[in-house]
C-alpha cells in the first residue's frame, strides 16, 4: 500500500467538503542513482551548456562569514511533465527545475524572502526539452555523502536532498481544514474531539512529496491567516510540496472511515521515513505557490 484513499465516510461527517475532492500527484522519492532525464528529487538536472549555473551572492548576513565567491545553487527537484499527471505547467512547458541556496535561508525561518516576488534564495526554471541540445559539463555541485563543494565549503545537508528517483502515483485528497477558513477549522476541532479523531492524521490529505492538490498541513501553525494570496489578488494554488518526511502506510494507517480512534493510525513513529534527508521547515514542509492567472506572476515559497 502506498497512498490509501481518504476515509469513505469523510464527506457524510464534514458535508462542507464536498466538491473539494482534487487529485495529486504523490512524489514517492527513493535515493537512488536519477539521470539527466529523469524526474527526480536532488539528482541531476539537464541544464543547457549555454546558460550559466544560479549562484547567490551570499555574505548577507550578519552571523556568516562573507565567501569570496558566490555560492552555486543545488538542485532541489527535477520534474517533468510526463512523468506527473497532476503538475500545472506553463504552456509549451515540459520540464520544472528547482534550485535553492542550501543553508537555512530557503527556510525562511531566519528573516530570508518567504513570499517574495524576488527570491534570491530559490529559482525555479520551467524549460522546453526540446530547446537543449548540449548540456553544461561540469555543473558546480557538492558532494551528495559530504555536502562539501569544490572549493572546501560545507554546505547543510539539512537543505542538501540525498539524489532520489520518483514512482509518482496519482491519489484524491480533501484539503487541510484551514482551507475553508476559520469556521470549518474550529467545526474540524470540535468534531475531532467529539469522535476522538485527528483530521489530520485520518488520510484527509495525502501526506508527502507531492505535486498539485491540495497544500500540506504542518499542524505547527499553519497559514491561519487564510490562502495565500498572488500580488493580483488571485488565491495561489499549490505547485510543489516537499516534505521532509514521507509516510509509509500500513493497513493500520489507513482506516477506512473516519471513525476510527485516533489512537489507532498514529502508531506513526514507525510509518514515517526521510528518504530525501530533507530537513525543511522544521522538519515539516516547503511549499511552492503558483498563480492561476498567469505564468509571469512569481511563483512563491511558503514553510508551513
Ligand atoms: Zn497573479
Amino acid at each position: 500500500m502506498r497512498t490509501p484513499p481518504p476515509p469513505s465516510d469523510i464527506t457524510t461527517i464534514f458535508p462542507a467538503l464536498r466538491g473539494y475532492e482534487r487529485t495529486t500527484t504523490m512524489l514517492h522519492p527513493t535515493p537512488g542513482d536519477p539521470g539527466v532525464r529523469d524526474s527526480s528529487i536532488g539528482g541531476p538536472l539537464l541544464w543547457p551548456a549555454d546558460e550559466p549555473w544560479p549562484r547567490h551572492a551570499y555574505g548577507s548576513r550578519s552571523d556568516r562569514a562573507p565567501q569570496t565567491e558566490p555560492l552555486p545553487l543545488v538542485p532541489g527537484a527535477q520534474l517533468w511533465v510526463r512523468d506527473l499527471p497532476d503538475l500545472p505547467h506553463p504552456p509549451g512547458k515540459d520540464l520544472l527545475q528547482v534550485l535553492w541556496v542550501p543553508d537555512d535561508s530557503v527556510d525562511c525561518l531566519y528573516g530570508s524572502q518567504q513570499g517574495d516576488p524576488v527570491d534570491e534564495y530559490f529559482r525555479v526554471f520551467w524549460r522546453d526539452s526540446a530547446d537543449i541540445t548540449d548540456l553544461l559539463p561540469n555543473p558546480p555541485l557538492p558532494d551528495p555523502d559530504t555536502g562539501v563543494r569544490d572549493d572546501g565549503i560545507l554546505v547543510d545537508d539539512s537543505y542538501l536532498p540525498v539524489p532520489c528517483t520518483l514512482d509518482p502515483e496519482q491519489v484524491t485528497e480533501y484539503p487541510p481544514a484551514w482551507i475553508l477558513g476559520e469556521e470549518f477549522y474550529d467545526h474540524v476541532r470540535e468534531q475531532d474531539e467529539r469522535l476522538g479523531t485527528w483530521y489530520q492524521a485520518v488520510n484527509t490529505h495525502a501526506d508527502g512529496c507531492k505535486v498539485g492538490g491540495w497544500p500540506a498541513d504542518s499542524n505547527i501553525g499553519g497559514p491561519y491567516h487564510g490562502w495565500f494570496t498572488c500580488d493580483c489578488g488571485t488565491r495561489m494554488e499549490a505547485l510543489l510540496t516537499i516534505a521532509s518526511m514521507e509516510v509509509r502506510h500500513t493497513p493500520a494507517t489507513a482506516p477506512s472511515s473516519y471513525r476510527t480512534p485516533a489512537e489507532q493510525p498514529m502508531g506513526m513513529g514507525t510509518a514515517l521515513t526521510e528518504p530525501t534527508g530533507l530537513a525543511v521547515g522544521d522538519h515539516t514542509y516547503l511549499q511552492i505557490f503558483y498563480c492561476p492567472t498567469s505564468w509571469d506572476h512569481p511563483i512563491r515559497r511558503y514553510p508551513m
